[in-house]
């Protein structure tokens, strides 16, 4: 049976973060832990984190563009949600 590496994966492709201009914005007054969890366990670029010290963390740096995240929680904890502008964002290798 054949497995497939993620990070492997992952590592092949190229990002373009645009510093000056997030593409996800999350609320910042009151995140919902059980939302946050939800994102924690879905989002396959593994941008959704808690630290050690227990706290929210996320970073649009890796994202893989694929909205899960603006499904699942688009009306709860997520301010902003779209597309990089431009040339900015993830670039797929392989397809
Ligand atoms: S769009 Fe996909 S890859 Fe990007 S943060 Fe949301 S769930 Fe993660």
């Amino acid at each position: 049976m054949n497995t497939v590496d993620v990070d492997e994966k992952l590592n092949i492709d190229k990002f373009n973060v645009d510093e000056d201009n997030a593409h996800i914005v999350l609320k910042q007054d009151e995140i919902d832990s059980h939302e946050f969890q939800k994102l924690i366990v879905a989002c396959p670029a593994n941008c959704y984190r808690v630290t050690e010290n227990g706290e929210f963390h996320f970073d649009y740096a890796g994202c893989l563009e694929c909205g899960t995240c603006r499904v699942l929680c688009g009306k709860t904890i997520l301010k902003k949600w779209e597309f990089p502008q431009g040339t900015m964002g993830v670039e797929y290798r392989y397809g």
